[in-house]
């Protein structure tokens, strides 16, 4: 085996790379690192939109995964948009390619991931990272447990809490601090924490079978598509999920003037309808409909997101998934884009031409291709929820909830330019395939390789 990489994180996107290396590089040894005693997701759905479907097809899942669809037939999803916080909603855009993307159960997906790895690849759990030290030529991990283990490559998948970022950038900013940079030590030490991203969601999922027979047969709940229910800071998300049997809920808000600081409370709790008694009164009767049956279960989210990091690779150790950029789940493209990463990430690691001795410069060509593509959809995506929240022109932010909730609030004009903007802010969803960027990051991959030899 050429080399030996550690995946801290058996997430989805660690995972999804540990599957990528599999097809792509099979002599790349790897072995996957949990914290937890054992791997799981929230019970909640997951949209995996048409560049995260291309890379799922690609590392070789797509068969099994179309059994959980139920039909190789069934169309893409279509995302309906409507501004829906007064009594009659109003179309706002429809967003459909012919190509595919779809909607999972979290759990369902996860298990089809763990059953590509054989049990010589194993998730080791209960192994959960408190710090790193790198040596010449490798590195070693540091466990709570109070065991070592040494690798080629650090992989950090380990989301939005990630130790690998926190050791990083500590060790970033000591080396700052060595060199006499007190204020870039400061800058980098920004980076270890995440920061509150100004939204809070509550999730649950409607169980078809246990609704009323009348409700049941509600067009409410039998909808194929992806309902997106916007209005003045809050919107609902409604998709089904698990063959059409269960549909998906998240109730979205703004939470005015804490955003971008460090979150002291915890992040998930359950809590009880009672919290959202009221909050989406007045609105279009499907959304009125949906919310009667939503259970007492929920799950509450602050959502915390990663900085704009300056880099997602030092020496050899690398971050990806949520841990290099946690992003505001507005697009639905946050498991997506760390996809994208152990898509590239495998690829440049299979490169015959990528050694133990030039594993840095392809971390560091990693760094250059997925850093600025990754930080831009996080940018679009806490843009799209300004958008659904009807907050992104500075005219639109100045209409009050009561004048929206009038359906006079916004102008025919207004309306048209939010519907825009959601097709303008998803553009980047279907400019080109990942195939294709593919070949591109390999060129820059060969450049940066080549300018060493030189
Ligand atoms: C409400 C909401 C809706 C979303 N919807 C979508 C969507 O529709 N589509 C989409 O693409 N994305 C969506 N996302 C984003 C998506 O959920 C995340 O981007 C994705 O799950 C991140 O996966 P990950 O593997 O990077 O991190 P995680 O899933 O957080 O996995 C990290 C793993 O690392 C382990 N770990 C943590 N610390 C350590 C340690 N110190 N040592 C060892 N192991 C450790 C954990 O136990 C865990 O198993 C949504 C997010 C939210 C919050």
């Amino acid at each position: 085996m050429k080399l030996n990489v550690a995946i801290m994180g058996g997430g989805m996107v660690g995972l999804a790379f540990a599957i990528a290396l599999r097809k792509f590089a099979p002599d790349v040894a790897f072995t996957i690192y949990d914290g937890a005693t054992e791997l799981s997701e929230v019970g909640a759905g997951i949209t995996v939109q048409r560049r995260a479907w291309q890379i799922l097809c690609a590392i070789g899942l797509e068969e099994e995964l179309l059994k959980l669809i139920g039909s190789r037939e069934q169309k893409s999803v279509a995302y309906i948009y409507r501004k829906s916080d007064q009594p009659e909603g109003v179309h706002l855009k429809t967003i459909q390619t012919s190509e595919p993307g779809y909607t999972f159960h979290r759990g369902e997906l996860q298990k089809v991931m763990i059953q590509y790895l054989t049990s010589s690849h194993a998730v080791h759990t209960r192994k959960r990272l408190i710090s790193y030290t790198t040596l010449k030529g490798s590195v070693e991990l540091h466990f709570q447990d109070g065991s070592t283990a040494q690798c080629d490559i650090l992989v950090g998948a380990d989301g939005v809490r990630s130790a690998v970022r926190g050791a990083m950038y500590t060790k970033l900013a000591n080396a700052a601090v060595a060199a006499g940079d007190e204020e870039g030590a400061k800058a980098l030490k920004e980076h270890i924490s995440p920061v509150f991203s100004g939204t809070v969601i509550y999730r649950t999922l409607i169980r078809k079978d246990t609704l009323p027979e009348e409700a049941a047969q509600n067009p409410a709940f039998n909808k194929t598509e992806a309902m997106i229910y916007a209005g003045k800071n809050r919107h609902l998300v409604v998709y089904p999920i698990s063959q059409g049997r269960v549909l998906n809920l998240a109730m979205v808000f703004t939470a005015q003037g804490k955003e971008g600081s460090v979150y002291d409370g915890a992040w998930t709790s359950s809590v009880s309808k009672e919290e959202l008694i009221g909050r989406f009164s007045g609105w279009e009767p499907e959304v009125v409909e949906i919310m009667k049956h939503v259970s007492d279960n929920l799950l509450k989210w602050v959502i915390n997101v990663a900085t704009k990091l300056p880099t997602y690779a030092d020496g050899l150790v690398v971050l990806m998934g949520d841990a290099a950029h946690a992003m505001s789940p507005h697009q639905g493209a946050g498991a997506g884009e760390g996809f994208e990463d152990a898509y590239v990430l495998a690829h440049f690691l299979a490169h015959p031409s990528v050694t133990k001795d030039t594993a840095a410069i392809a971390l560091q060509a990693y760094d250059a291709v997925r850093r600025p593509a990754s930080q831009k959809v996080a940018a679009l995506s806490h843009m799209s929820g300004r958008n659904l929240h009807l907050n992104l022109s500075a005219e639109c932010a100045d209409v009050t909830e009561q004048e929206s909730a009038s359906g006079e609030g916004l102008s025919s004009d207004q309306l048209k330019e939010v519907g825009d903007a959601i097709q303008q802010l998803t553009k980047w969803m279907f400019a080109t395939t990942v195939a294709e960027d593919r070949q591109v990051a390999m060129r820059k991959l060969e450049a940066a390789l080549a300018n060493v030899a030189q």
